[in-house]
């Protein structure tokens, strides 16, 4: 089959790779319609994350049509559509039984390697590096899917794929993020990072009931985005000073919970450089990374929410401590337990609350994903999501 690859720093190639097959009697092989690019694989694509291979099978945002089933998949049957969650969980195990499921203590054969590296063991991951389980990821044809018997979702002939791959990753991981703020009538939440995740954080903080949603990031697209299909005001974090302009859009006392949903690669402008080195908050920071989750912790009002679903790796230092105990924060975090939130999704998207389509702006093929992930790392022609069709 054809799958897109792995190949080194900032390379990846579609190349002839061997079929999945069943290699357990939970697994389900799927022939995927739909595979999307995810802000997570640009840590795969910068060389960010240890222990990839040249020719590890790329992609853990994906969909399509079973075509093999597993002796123990009783759930599902040959020519079902479904939609796969991005973490591999066994169901059964303590943290599965509790809704953890990106947390999953059977999912992940190569637990010891990622506790090693990064200081914790979580489940495996589709197409995200052998520390991770080296399952080969969904930018392919065709997938080999763990658990089967737990995992996809069956979805209706009268749905688009556009309508429903996203519940895989970015739908879920952004409504967590706005579950984690325990929204309440009148809050408001402001979000960094207005890329797909965000745009989901911000759609499902609406839909949970807040008053005000703002968006904060530096692309006049993506803040264009936000703000018609989520009512979110902007901030341009390179034109003023965050910090200075939160507490001015809420009364001084800044927003009630704070979504992180940029991560490690966080960007830093030199207005908010400025910022710290007025020594605003008191505490003097050092400017390097993570700039996005500083000036979330930093802007919260006292005995508010930070909600972090941006991915961070390993270490982060230079973290305002001391602002988040003494102001009585909160900080809630999270690889997205995607499973539990697939059908409630599911389901919002059929009432039409949300049609998780409105991030697309680039739609390819699989054979074009070299380009593909170009222009979504760097932004070309104003990209916020890239769907590949197969
Ligand atoms: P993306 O790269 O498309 O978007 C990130 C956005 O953050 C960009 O628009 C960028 O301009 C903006 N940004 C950078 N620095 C900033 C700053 N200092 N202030 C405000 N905005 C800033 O990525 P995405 O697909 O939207 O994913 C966002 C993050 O969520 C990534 O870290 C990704 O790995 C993570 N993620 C986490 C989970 C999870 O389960 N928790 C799931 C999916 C993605
Ligand atoms: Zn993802
Ligand atoms: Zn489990």
């Amino acid at each position: 089959m054809r799958a897109n690859c792995w190949m080194g720093r900032n390379t990846v190639e579609v190349r002839e790779v061997p079929d999945p097959q069943i290699m357990n009697d939970r697994d389900a092989v799927v022939r995927i319609t739909s595979t999307s690019i995810c802000g997570s694989d640009l840590h795969l694509y910068d060389g960010y994350i240890p222990t990839m291979k040249k020719g590890d099978v790329l992609g853990h945002e994906f969909m399509g049509e079973v075509v093999e089933v597993g002796r123990e998949v009783r759930n599902l049957r040959i020519g079902d559509r479904v939609v796969v969650p991005f973490p591999i969980a066994c169901g059964h195990c303590v943290a599965c039984e509790r809704g953890f499921f990106s947390v999953c203590e059977n999912s992940n054969p190569n637990a010891g390697l990622a506790e090693m590296v990064m200081g914790h063991s979580p489940a495996g991951i589709y197409g995200y590096s052998h520390m991770l389980g080296g399952f080969a990821g969904g930018q392919a044809e065709y997938a080999r899917v763990p658990f089967a018997d737990i995992g996809p979702i069956k979805i209706e002939d009268d749905l688009r794929d556009e309508q429903v791959l996203f519940l895989s990753d970015v739908f879920p991981t952004g409504y967590m993020g706005a579950e984690m703020c325990d929204i309440q009538r009148g809050d408001i939440i402001a979000v960094w990072g207005a890329g797909p995740v965000g745009q989901f954080a911000m759609a499902s903080a609406r839909m949970l009931g807040a008053e005000r949603v703002i968006a904060i990031d530096r692309y006049p697209q993506r803040l264009r985005i936000a703000q018609e299909n989520t009512g979110a005001e902007v901030i341009n974090y390179e034109q003023v000073d965050v910090l200075e302009v939160l507490r001015d859009m809420t009364a001084g006392r800044g927003p009630d919970a704070c979504i992180d949903a940029v991560g490690s690669e966080s960007h830093h402008p030199s207005s908010a450089i400025n910022a710290y080195d007025r020594g605003k908050q008191a505490v003097r920071l050092e400017t390097d990374r993570p700039h996005a989750l500083r000036e979330a912790v930093l802007s919260c009002r006292n005995a508010g929410i930070v909600s972090v679903i941006g991915a961070y790796g390993g270490f982060i230092d230079k973290f305002p401590m001391g602002s988040l105990m003494n102001r009585s924060l909160t900080l809630r975090s999270g690889q997205c337990h995607v499973q539990r939130y697939l059908r409630p999704l599911l389901d919002r998207i059929r009432r039409g609350e949300i049609d998780p389509s409105f991030v697309i702006t680039h739609r390819m093929r699989l054979d074009e994903a070299p380009k593909a992930y170009e222009i979504f790392k760097n932004k070309q022609q104003d990209c916020n999501k890239v769907v590949l069709s197969v």
